[in-house]
């Protein structure tokens, strides 16, 4: 199988890749990822991706599309929850390009995630299959998650302190001062 991975950044990679190659099957690597702000962290998370895929001798492929206002605006305008917008932009371009490079299968290393909406995204790149016509590789590579991270620490890779958008950004900080709150609440 040769297959088309949709990474989100460099630590989510560590596993999925490493369980695919144990597997026997082979991959290219796709980043597309307009969701993540600002841009400097966009562009530090593609650096940090490229700096995994050099170590590793994985062929990354990269679009550096940045539509921010489109992006912004599907996320609010998503009904139900923005992650919704955020993973299907990402889904459908990843199917589109496998479509069009014959590759045999797409998927992504976002099912690494436990903090992630693992079904809903499984959905999501399995409507996009149908729209374009490409099988959707579905692996829960959550079992790997910590192997994930401990492989991402040896190689000293940047591990981003929140999920991308700018929502999720303000979000870390409201969490903390929620923390926080709590603990004085306790009196700890
Ligand atoms: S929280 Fe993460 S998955 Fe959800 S919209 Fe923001 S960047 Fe996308």
């Amino acid at each position: 199988m040769n297959l088309l991975l949709h990474a989100c950044c460099g630590p989510c990679s560590c596993y999925p890749t490493e369980k695919l190659t144990a597997d026997g099957k082979k991959f290219d690597i796709l980043y597309f990822n307009p969701n993540i702000h600002p841009y400097k962290e966009f562009k530090r998370r593609l650096n940090t991706l490229r700096e995994f895929c050099e170590k590793k001798k994985y062929n990354l492929i990269v679009d550096k599309s940045y539509p921010l206002e489109e992006c912004l605006r599907g996320m609010l305008d998503e009904p139900v929850v923005r992650c919704a917008y955020c993973y299907r932009v990402r889904m459908r371009y990843a199917a589109k390009y496998a479509k069009e490079n014959g590759y045999d299968a797409f998927s992504t290393t976002l099912l690494v995630s436990p903090y992630q909406k693992h079904e809903l995204i499984k959905q999501i790149a399995e409507e996009a299959a149908a729209e374009f016509g490409i099988p959707f590789y579905y692996e829960d590579f959550r079992e790997g998650y910590q192997r994930g991270v401990d492989i991402s620490l040896e190689m000293e890779l940047y591990r981003q302190p929140y999920c991308g958008c700018v929502f999720s950004e303000r979000d870390r900080y409201e969490r903390v001062k929620k923390k926080k709150k709590a603990a004085a609440e306790a009196g700890e």
